[in-house]
């Protein structure tokens, strides 16, 4: 293997998922020098078919980079989501409850625009590194060594950002005894379908029936992404195009299911749903965010917003170290992340909980069917169901709000 250079940045971003795209434009923004280093080719990443439902904070992060125009033309705003039960939807109105919407657009489609932002503006970014390494987080000159064609590179950096999901290199090299690890492995998996057909709803519809949760999403006027509750043992060729379908209309409820075209599939995969969060989210001069240093179920939507808030609070920190020198901002960092993932991991796990089926649990039953009804007849329930669906604030407002209350 032959030797490649070294070279120098100020912040390593470990992972070209959403988080690290997002927090390499933001450095940039701010005038910070930012390397990203990704394991996958650009192709690979962007053919993961992921979260679609923005909240309004993600959007307006977005706009003040200026990778927004694509979203605005192509995503839809949706002022409601429907719940279905024993045969009945219920529309939740989150516009009307409290004055917020949010906007349906593909995960992929967001990666594209920050991968073409990165790319205008002439910002590095390193595709298809293997046996990527950190080292020496723990004191003042951290680096990351990783293999590329067979050539070996290393950077030498102020800081490292771990950007690189669940299945990371970033926290498995943090040693066991410092993190915190809480975690909740659910008794199933959604198995998910995208087809080419025009969508017969007009907002999401989660399903919770006899038979188990479903969900009606969309990813465009042309493109449906629908989901099913399934076990944990099954596998995506158990699943034939048909039997999905099938199951679909026997859980979304009659009125829909009679206008649900079984297209072909474009890709159908089964993920499996878990609660996890890791604390802290700061070692030395490394620092998690995203998927790297929590997971949500997806009934929520929360995933891929969670990760934006992180960004946006680890490039606030990192550009006040830079402007003013002070450490404060960094030692902050992960406080201010947790407080918001753990309502998050909430409302991820309140939604979960009442929408899908946990066999043999009567009396959890009992406790979802009462949730449902009342959330069906209380606004109050419906305006905090509102409030968390359309996201928990973020960004400066909320901090010189906080500033204001300690002054
Ligand atoms: C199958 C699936 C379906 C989902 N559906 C939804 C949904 O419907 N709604 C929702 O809100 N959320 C959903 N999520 C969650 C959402 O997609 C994630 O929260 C979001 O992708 C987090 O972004 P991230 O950048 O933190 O991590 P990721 O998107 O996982 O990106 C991490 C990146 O790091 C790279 N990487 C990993 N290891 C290394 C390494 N050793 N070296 C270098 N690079 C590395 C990976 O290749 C990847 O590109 C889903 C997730 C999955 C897995």
């Amino acid at each position: 293997m032959s030797t490649g250079t070294r070279t120098r940045t100020q912040v390593a971003i470990v992972g070209s998922g959403p988080a690290g795209l997002l927090l390499g434009q933001l450095l940039h923004q701010a005038g910070i020098d930012a390397i990203i280093v990704e394991r996958h080719s650009a192709e690979y990443v962007l053919g993961r078919i992921r979260a679609g439902v923005l909240e309004q904070g993600t959007v307006e992060v977005l706009d003040r980079l200026g990778v927004s125009s694509r979203l605005h033309a192509e995503g839809s705003i949706h002022e409601g989501v429907e719940i279905g039960f024993r045969g009945r939807r219920h529309r939740i109105p989150l516009k009307t409850l409290v004055g917020k919407a949010v906007t349906v657009y593909g995960q992929t489609e967001i990666t594209r625009d920050l991968m073409e932002a990165r790319a205008a503006c002439g910002a590095t970014a390193v595709y298809e590194a293997v046996d990527v390494e950190l080292h020496d987080w723990a004191g003042i000159s951290p680096k990351i060594s990783y293999r590329r064609h067979g050539v070996a590179y290393e950077i030498a950096c102020d800081f490292i950002a771990g950007c690189d999901g669940y299945h990371g290199v970033s926290r498995r090299s943090i040693p066991p005894p410092a993190l915190n690890i809480f975690e909740r492995v659910y008794p199933f998996g959604w198995l998910g379908v995208l087809a080419d057909v025009p969508p017969p709803w007009q907002e999401l519809i989660y399903a919770n029936s006899e038979r188990g949760f479903a969900l009606a999403s969309l990813r465009s006027p042309t493109r449906v992404r629908c989901y099913v509750q399934c076990s944990l043992d099954d596998r995506v060729d158990d699943w034939s195009d048909a039997r999905f379908w099938d199951e679909f209309r026997r859980r979304i409820g009659e009125e829909i299911a009679d206008r649900v075209i079984a297209a072909p599939s474009i890709e159908k995969s089964i993920a499996p749903l878990r609660s996890f969060v890791v604390e802290p989210l700061r070692y030395g001069r490394l620092f998690l965010a995203g998927d790297a240093a929590h997971i949500v179920p997806p009934t929520g939507a929360k995933g891929l917003n969670l990760a934006v808030s992180d960004v946006f609070y680890l490039h606030e920190a990192l550009r006040d170290f830079y402007r003013e020198r002070s450490e404060r901002p960094l030692e902050e960092y992960s406080e201010r992340c947790l407080r918001r993932i753990w309502k998050a991991e909430r409302f991820s796990w309140w939604m979960t909980r009442q929408l899908h089926r946990f066999p043999g649990d009567a009396f959890a039953a009992r406790m979802q069917e009462t949730e449902l009804e009342y959330l069906f007849e209380s606004i109050a329930a419906q305006t905090s169901m509102a409030e968390n669906y359309v996201g928990l604030p973020f960004g400066p407002s909320t901090d010189s709000l906080r500033t204001h209350a300690a002054a």
